[in-house]
Order: C-alpha cells, then structure tokens, then sequence
C-alpha cells in the first residue's frame, strides 16, 4: 500500500490488488516505529497519522523473573518520533489508503486475489488475479509482489529462497485492561516461558511463544490450565484473563524467517516479507517492508514517471535494502537461537542475561536497541518525486 501510495505521488500509474474485502484483520502487532513516523513527517502526513486511533510507547521493559527491566528507551529521538505509535493494522492501512486516493494516479481493487504472473520469454508482464468469482489480467511495465510471508507471485517467480528458520509460533489472544497513563508494553521472560504483552489502551494484546510445532500439545492441556499458567507467568492478566474463555478466542500464528537471494526478474520485484519474512521478535517487520517500499520508489518512481525502462535499476533496490534486512534478521536468528530456545527449554530459576543486566546498571545504554528497533542501521528517506496536485 505504501509503494502504492508512493508511485501514485510520482505521478505512475499505480494498481494495488488486495485478496480481502477489508483491513479488519489481526495477525500481528502494530508497532509503528520512530523510521515509518519520520517518513510520514518526510511525506507531510504525520499529524493527520497521529489523529487515528493510537497508543505511544517511550520506552520498552522485559519482565524477568519478578525484575522490571527497561531496554530501550526512544525519548532522546526527535519529539515527533520519539516513541513507537501502536495502531492496528486496519486503522493504519485505511489511512495509507485514504492518503493514497487523493492522487489520481492510484487505484485500489479490493476482493483482488493475484494467481499468477504472466510472462514469455522471461519478462513478467503482468498478473492474472480473481476478483470476486471473475478470473482477470492487468499488463503492467513493473510488477511488485508485496503479497507477504506466503507469497504467491514470489513462489511463481521461482526466485532462490534461503530459509533461516523460525524455531517458534505464537498464540495470540486479547485480555481486557484497564487504561493506564503510561503505556505498560512489555515482554515477559519466565522459566519455560516467553510472552509479549502490547498495550493498547482498553486491552492486552498478548503473543504466547511457544516451540514449533507444539500448538496440538498446549491446547490439549486445556483451555483452563493455559489460563492458570498465562496468569502465573505475567500477574497483570490475571484478573480478567477468564475473558479467554476458549480456543476459539486464541489464534494461532506462525513466524517464519526466510529471504530471497535475488528480489527481481525483468519486470518484477519482490519486497517486504515477500521477499524477507521477518520474525516477530523486536516488532520491526512492517517498518522494515515500508522502508523497502521507499527504497524503491527512490529508485523507480522517478524514471518511471518519465516512461523510462527500469529493469536495470532493480538489483538496486535489494542491493540498497540488503543491510538493513540482514542485520535485522540476523539479530533476530541470534535472539531465537540464544535467548528464547534455551528459556524455553528452562525450568529452573534464571538469572537476566548480561545484556540486559547492563542496560538495567546503564540506562544510557537503552539508546542502542531504540536506535536499532526504531531506525536499523539504514533507514531510508522519502526521495521520490512529487507530481501533479495531490
Ligand atoms: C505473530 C507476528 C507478530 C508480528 N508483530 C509485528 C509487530 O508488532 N510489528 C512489526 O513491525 N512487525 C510485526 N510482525 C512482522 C510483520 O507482520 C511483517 O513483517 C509485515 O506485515 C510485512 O509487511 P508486508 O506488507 O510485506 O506483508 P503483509 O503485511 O503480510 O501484507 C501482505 C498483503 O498482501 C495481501 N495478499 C496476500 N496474498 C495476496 C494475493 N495473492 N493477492 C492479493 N493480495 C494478497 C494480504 O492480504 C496483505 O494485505 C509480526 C509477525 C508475526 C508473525
């Protein structure tokens, strides 16, 4: 949607298909970093952002064992980006949307499921896609998959995938809260046990981690005994958790974390989880895609609205994107592989690992995970040209 919005404003003619009828989904967190909000300032939307429905987080804490410890703090930032904003999904993708349609040249189709790419010779050309029960085509000079983690196009493209491997899933599930005048997000480090608890306001937003492959083995525990041992692990749901009152109130998400050896084709690119699944861990994924999306309406949009060929520009973009992917994933590899598959595995009592233990002594320290999560070692900024009345 972001590409979408960000070629329309070059002036391209831009089609974005969407296989659902609307945004009311909710399949992971909401955690708009201090990089999307200083794109938006960038792109002169940020106050109109900030009027949709959201919670700030200044600062981030992980609970472990019965210590509080904070680990990130994003208030030395610039004051307008110095939290992280959580808006759900469907509030964030309606104003991308709302945004987008005040240029002519955008157009969303909604209810449009992409099915394949067309293409001889090697040179993509275009999609077929069904909308509603009608199989159509659409002819286009660029494709761009941005169909996510299960992407459909990427997997037609027959583009390498180099699988890192994702050694968790998560339940995911709501708890009713009261509302409090700090934001109380946090992750929970326990014996055996990682959760993570968004606050959005008038409710928990909870991720229940647990080993690949388990989900069978925790639901036949029961509905009741998960309850207990949610409650146990993090007190502060304890008293409304009876609001999860079956498995159908608990779903269940897979985390994958994966990356395309090579992101295009003449005529197509591959971006966001499409072309790079990102893991849960440290809540970065849609920055990460939106970046991509900036990156390659830098490199496109501009030569594209002059009806310039681009198929030599588009190694450029993974080239430009690969840092920023591959220290995130790689941080991520490294947390999975050293911090949450050997707690898991814990049933002792543990003391907090070194790193944490010296941002909880240097609060000065707290400045490095703000600066990864909420920026990544190459962020980008809006370059793309600006054509036409908006
Ligand atoms: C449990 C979990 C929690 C997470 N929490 C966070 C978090 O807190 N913060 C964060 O930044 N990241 C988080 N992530 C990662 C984040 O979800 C992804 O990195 C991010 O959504 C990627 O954005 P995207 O636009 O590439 O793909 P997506 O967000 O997956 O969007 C793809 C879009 O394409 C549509 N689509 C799919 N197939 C087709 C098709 N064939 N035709 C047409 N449309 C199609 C989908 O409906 C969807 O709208 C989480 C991931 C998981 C698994």
């Amino acid at each position: 949607m972001m590409a979408g919005l960000l070629f329309a404003r070059a002036g391209v003619r831009t089609t974005v298909l969407e296989k659902h009828g609307d945004f009311l989904r909710d399949f992971r967190g909401d955690t708009v970093h201090p990089s999307t909000l200083r794109l938006f300032s960038e792109l002169g939307l940020l106050d109109r952002f900030l009027e949709r429905p959201h919670n700030k987080v200044h600062d981030i804490r992980a609970l472990v064992g019965s210590r509080f410890i904070e680990v990130a703090d994003f208030s030395h930032f610039d004051p307008r980006w110095n939290f992280t904003a959580l808006m759900p999904q469907w509030e964030f993708l309606d104003f991308v949307v709302d945004e987008a349609r005040t240029y002519p040249h955008f157009n969303l189709i909604m209810n449009a499921e992409a099915t394949s790419l067309i293409g001889d010779g090697g040179r993509i050309e275009g999609v077929r896609y069904q909308h509603v029960a009608e199989d159509r085509t659409i002819r286009a000079r660029l494709i761009i998959a941005a169909d996510g983690r299960r992407s459909i196009l990427r997997d037609q493209s027959g583009l390498p995938l180099t699988v890192l491997g994702a050694p968790i899933d998560v339940f995911w599930f709501r708890v009713p809260k009261q509302p409090t005048a700090r934001n109380e997000t946090a992750g929970i480090f326990a014996p055996g046990r990682i959760m993570a608890l968004l606050d959005r306001g008038d409710y928990w937003q909870c991720a229940y981690v647990f080993a690949k492959g388990e989900a069978e083995k925790v639901r036949e525990r029961g509905i009741g005994p998960f309850r207990r041992e949610v409650a146990q692990v993090a007190p502060m749901l304890a008293g409304e958790i009876e609001a999860v009152a079956s498995w159908d109130d608990v779903r269940l998400l897979t985390v994958a974390l994966d990356r395309l050896d090579c992101w295009h084709k003449p005529g197509l690119l591959v971006i966001g989880d499409a072309a790079h699944a990102m893991s849960p861990i440290g809540g970065v994924g849609i920055n990460v895609a939106i970046q991509d999306a900036v990156a390659a309406a830098n490199l496109l949009a501009g030569p594209m609205a002059h009806g310039e060929a681009v198929d030599a520009l588009l190694p450029k973009v993974r080239k430009r994107r690969l840092l920023q992917v591959r220290t995130i994933q790689g941080f991520q590899k490294l947390a999975q592989d050293r911090i949450i598959t050997p707690l898991l595995a814990t049933s002792g009592p543990f003391e907090p690992p070194l790193p944490l233990r010296l941002l909880e002594r240097y609060p000065i320290l707290r400045r490095l995970p703000a600066a990864f999560l909420g920026f990544g070692p190459r962020p980008e900024h809006v370059r793309s040209p600006v054509s036409g009345a908006s």
